[in-house]
């Protein structure tokens, strides 16, 4: 299925863009939701994680004890890199099956990371970039997470720059101060072309 990978910094609008998208019948796949499932309780995840870390990383109820993960990868490469040899073939698996089950004209993946993570970017078909200032995800993250500005700001430093995002994008939403209107038939105008490609791709 004809995929367009969808991606932003944190608090650029991926999830408010996918969801205009869905609007329109298009089937979301979203690998934060997903790589949140295998790392649930029972999730496909959580034998090896248990097996390379130990079962104090296993929260009471069978999850991923999210915090401490956090804590030791935030400070610790190679606990990093492990963590990610676990869960990015069971997120990219996962994803596979979703884009080839669903039903619509194509699909939309949310990447938050397609650009930091390069591989995903040949997987994709298209690439969209959700665009905004940095001082645009500040505001909406503090709001959104209560988040301190420091700690936008750490994330932010963590993730590719706008500057790097932009130059892979194929297509870009500007997201500032756009209001919802003018957001929603940007999409609509994306869709439009999106249903073209997907037809084209599939002849
Ligand atoms: P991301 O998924 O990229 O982290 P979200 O879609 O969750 O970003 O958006 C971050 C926050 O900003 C959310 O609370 C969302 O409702 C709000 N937001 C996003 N875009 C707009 C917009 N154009 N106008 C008003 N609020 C917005």
């Amino acid at each position: 299925m004809f995929a367009v990978g969808l991606t932003g910094g944190i608090g650029s609008g991926k999830t408010t863009v996918a969801d205009l998208f869905a609007k329109h019948g298009v089937a979301v796949v979203d690998t934060d939701v997903i790589a949140h499932r295998i790392t649930a309780p029972g999730g496909a995840a959580m034998p090896l994680i248990v097996h390379a870390f130990g079962a104090t990383f296993v929260a009471p109820d069978g999850s991923l004890d999210r915090a401490k993960m956090r804590a030791l990868v935030f400070s610790d490469n190679e606990a990093k890199a492990k963590l990610e040899a676990i869960t990015h073939p069971l997120i990219r698996a996962e994803t596979e099956r979703e884009r080839e089950a669903a039903t619509g004209p194509y699909v939309v993946i949310v990447v938050p990371l397609l650009v930091e993570s390069g591989a995903w970017k040949t997987r994709v078909d298209r690439v969209l970039v959700v665009d905004c200032g940095i001082e645009t995800q500040i505001a909406r993250v503090m709001r959104r997470n209560a988040f301190s500005r420091e700690q936008v700001l750490a994330i932010i430093a963590r993730q590719a720059t706008r500057e790097a995002r932009l130059a892979a994008a194929d297509d870009v939403v500007v997201n500032d101060a756009t209001p919802m209107e003018q957001l929603s038939s940007e999409v609509r105008r994306l869709h439009r072309r999106y249903v073209g490609l997907a037809r084209a791709a599939s002849r």
